[in-house]
């Protein structure tokens, strides 16, 4: 299997996903303060029509880029140097859940972003990754392209039950949630992002530490899926 991860700047698709994002809210976690929070300028955009909002972001994304182009270059470098040391051991890791798989095709390409929404893009396998992350970008690189392996798996093997879910949203998109609260609080994944505490999110705290519970009992995707799904879709 071959992976590699490879990290860009995007100020285009940053404009796009700003504007978004301030009209999205998904697990408990309102995203447009992910878009204001780092940016108090803009902190009044929500209140503007779409066409001024659309200008706002425009030109405030061109001066904040322009303005901050050295530190976001050197920010890309660093995401390079952090990640470059993990591959191999993340590849093995993914080797052994997912049971030797095909890398799902894609561009697997992390863009950095000057906003905290850090979403995730199914179809060309790219994310962004907000440049002041407290994680730190091995910590979203891992999560997002677990997602890529997890989605991929299931439709690939499970097609019965989530052919035709939704990975966006419901009961699909909680279990590649939890699922990577569970994966990426392993002491082999702790290791390559360095943080002891994985966050999820606030809908799906009340059931992490039976969804751990049951990857400790039987380490095996296709167990942890069906399990998994019996008892969501029942609670
Ligand atoms: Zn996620």
């Amino acid at each position: 299997m071959k992976l590699h991860i490879t990290f860009k700047l995007n100020k285009e698709l940053d404009k796009e996903m700003a504007l978004v994002f301030l009209d999205n809210e998904a697990g408990g976690v309102d995203f447009s303060q992910g878009v204001t929070g780092p940016h108090p300028e803009i902190k009044n955009i929500k209140e503007k029509s779409e066409v001024e909002r659309k200008e706002i972001i425009n030109d405030y994304f061109d001066r904040y880029y322009k303005k901050h182009e050295k530190e976001l270059l050197d920010c890309i470098e660093q995401f390079r140097e952090d990640w470059e040391p993990v591959e191999n051991k993340f590849i093995e890791q993914i080797n052994k859940i997912f049971k030797n798989p095909e890398t799902p095709e894609g561009k697997y390409i992390g863009y950095l972003s000057i906003i905290n929404c850090n979403p995730r893009f199914l179809d060309s396998k790219t994310f962004q990754i907000f440049y002041k992350h407290r994680a730190g970008s091995n910590y979203i690189a891992a999560h997002e392209v677990l997602h890529f392996f997890f989605y991929d798996y299931a439709n690939r093997n499970h097609s019965d039950v989530f052919a035709k879910l939704n990975p966006d949203d419901g009961i699909y998109w909680d279990l590649a949630e939890l699922f990577n609260g569970v994966i990426l609080d392993l002491p082999e994944f702790i290791a390559m992002h360095g943080q002891v505490e994985t966050k999820v999110y606030p809908a799906h705290e009340k059931h992490i530490i039976l969804m751990k519970k049951l990857w400790d009992n039987e380490p095996n995707i296709d167990n942890w899926i069906i399990e998994a799904y019996r008892y969501l879709n029942s609670s």
